[in-house]
């Protein structure tokens, strides 16, 4: 029998003073359901579903209720799911109303033979089978977008400048808070999930990463898990979930993660974390962005959070 262990994550980016205790009591949270389940004897599929539950649920985080907003001021949430046993995962991109994205990245999985579905064909599944809808868009993210929306008029570029300009001519400060999980039941079974409104101010029908296999997550028994955060675009082109994976074939997860991390700073700049958690139950934690707000329970060091590696 293996260790459970489960890594939450609760948003690469810059955490703000004000929010900084609610991050941290809102991934203790989500980390403590998730580890309960495995406790139990239940499997990582249902503890990182759990978890990221708890964080989609919690306003704090860029997922689920709470999620930003794109350019016109809508949700477009993605989420995605991959148990590690048998590979298969799958995800959900453009999600308006589905209360938690990750469910029906779930019903994707397990009920469909496909890895990636989106928009309101995608929300068809979720109600078909009964998935609560709820308003995903907060007064407080509204506030948040007018004022990115005001910072990007007076010429802040963000992340995205090329965006900027195409605005400009023709007609958004980004990042955070976004949520992922990682856990390894007691049978040794690897999963991974994470789910977010993705970055702010994106244009509208903008995927990230997130629902991507391979580029926001990616969990396979033979060699490990991982899931990133941050700049979305960056994560896709360098694939950086399988391609941490893979490094877990020889390294630990910690070693993985920082590989990635400085690879990463090398070739595409700063903007990126990542959690990762290998075959023998170790976590680790990178990024090269200010934060990167995780709480991770093993039996031997029990509950550990921080806002930095
Ligand atoms: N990776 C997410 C995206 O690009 C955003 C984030 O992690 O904050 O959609």
């Amino acid at each position: 029998m293996v260790s459970p262990t489960i890594i939450v994550h609760g948003g690469a980016g810059d955490w703000p003073k004000s929010k900084q205790a609610a991050g941290l009591s809102g991934v203790r949270e989500a980390a403590t359901r998730g580890f309960r389940l495995l406790q139990q004897g239940k499997s990582s599929i249902k503890a990182v579903e759990a978890a990221v539950i708890e964080m989609e649920d919690n306003p704090v985080f860029n997922a689920g209720s709470g999620s930003t907003l794109n350019l016109v001021g809508d949700v477009e949430a993605d989420a995605g799911i991959m148990d590690g046993k048998t590979r298969r995962g799958a995800g959900v991109a453009l999600v308006r109303r589905t209360k938690n994205p990750i469910s029906l990245a779930r019903l994707v999985m397990e009920k469909t033979d496909h890895a990636l579905l989106a928009g309101k064909s995608a929300e068809r599944l979720g109600e078909a089978f009964g998935l609560p809808k709820a308003n995903l868009k907060l007064p407080e993210r509204v506030y948040q977008w007018k004022q990115a929306k005001r910072r990007m008029e007076k010429g802040v570029l963000g992340d995205f400048p090329r965006n900027l300009k195409l605005i400009r001519s023709k007609g958004q400060s980004i990042l955070g808070d976004t949520v992922g999980a990682l856990a390894i039941d007691q049978n040794g079974d690897l999963a991974g999930a994470d789910s977010t409104g993705g970055v702010s101010l994106k244009l509208p029908g903008r995927i990230g990463d997130s629902p991507i296999l391979g580029a926001g997550l990616y969990a396979d028994n033979r060699i490990g898990a991982a899931t990133a955060t941050g700049v979305g675009e960056i994560a896709m082109r360098l694939v950086v979930s399988k391609s941490t994976c893979d490094a877990m074939r020889s390294l630990t997860a910690q070693q993985a993660a920082s590989q990635t991390v400085n690879m990463v700073t090398k070739m595409a700049g700063r903007g990126l974390g990542i959690v990762t958690l290998d075959r023998k139950g170790r976590y680790g934690v990178a990024h090269n962005t200010p934060h990167l707000c995780w709480a991770g329970v093993t039996k031997n060091r029990g509950l550990v959070s921080q806002l930095h590696r």
